[in-house]
């Protein structure tokens, strides 16, 4: 299983750079996220990306704001000679779908491009011949998932967006590869409840959790970072 770096930027844009988007390659081909800036680096090595699925962590516009631009090609642009992926969505996603495209476009926009679905909290489901499974982890009010991708050999986890807690120890337990954000300069509070992590504690959840490899992501350029910690950067390409 391979996982490809398309964007890894957080809210807000680092220099050059694009939000929220990793692919993970084994069967199939899974998009983890589709934030802003992802579409034209995917459309880098492709004329339209051939995606199996698109999995949706949560509803802050850096996590998949893609989705819009990609409507419009994949209607009227050379997506349109392309099978268009699963789009895996939190519950509720649909009628959120629904709702964005009262104002963006029309209301079914996203349904007649993308084959939608919605998991649900800790059931695993396939997706690109993969096992992807969605964890609820706490990210202010907003509903929010990590995500466990495994091809049955070895298994990854992304953090999404979370603020520290058991569950996303949880989603990392003996993972191979696990890829957390670490936005924030230090453990602080943040809102209430917490939405992000520091460095410091997405490490404390990956020994906690057991797993093999941590690579930091969603980390504003601004920050440094301590000695002996990896950083993802865009375009970067790990076996996991
Ligand atoms: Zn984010």
């Amino acid at each position: 299983m391979k996982l490809t770096v398309v964007g890894c930027s957080p809210a807000w844009p680092n220099p050059g750079g694009a939000q929220s988007g990793y692919l993970v390659e084994g069967p199939g081909r899974v998009l983890l996220d589709c934030g802003p800036g992802v579409l034209a680096r995917l459309r880098a090595g492709e004329v339209w990306p051939s995606i199996d699925a698109i999995v949706v962590t949560h509803w802050h516009l850096d996590h998949w704001g893609d989705l819009v631009p990609w409507v419009w090609g994949a209607m009227v642009g050379p997506g349109r000679r392309t099978e268009q992926p699963e789009l895996w969505l939190p519950p509720g996603g649909t009628e959120r779908l629904a709702d964005f495209g009262t104002r963006l476009g029309w209301e079914d926009m996203f349904a007649s491009v993308f084959s939608l679905r919605e998991y649900a909290d800790a059931r695993p489901f396939a997706a690109g011949g993969l096992e992807v499974t969605a964890l609820e982890l706490p990210h202010y009010l907003l509903q929010t998932f990590g995500v466990r991708v495994s091809d049955g050999d070895r298994t990854l986890a992304y953090s999404g967006d979370t603020g520290p807690s058991d569950r996303l120890v949880e989603l990392a337990r003996d993972v191979d590869l696990f890829l957390c954000e670490a936005t924030l300069e230090r453990a602080e509070y943040d809102g209430a409840p917490r939405g992000h992590l520091s460095a410091d504690e997405a490490v404390e959840a990956f020994r906690a959790a057991g797993a093999r490899r941590l690579l930091l992501t969603h980390r504003p350029q601004e920050l440094s970072l301590g000695a002996g910690l990896e950083q993802v950067h865009d375009g970067l390409e790990v076996d996991v």
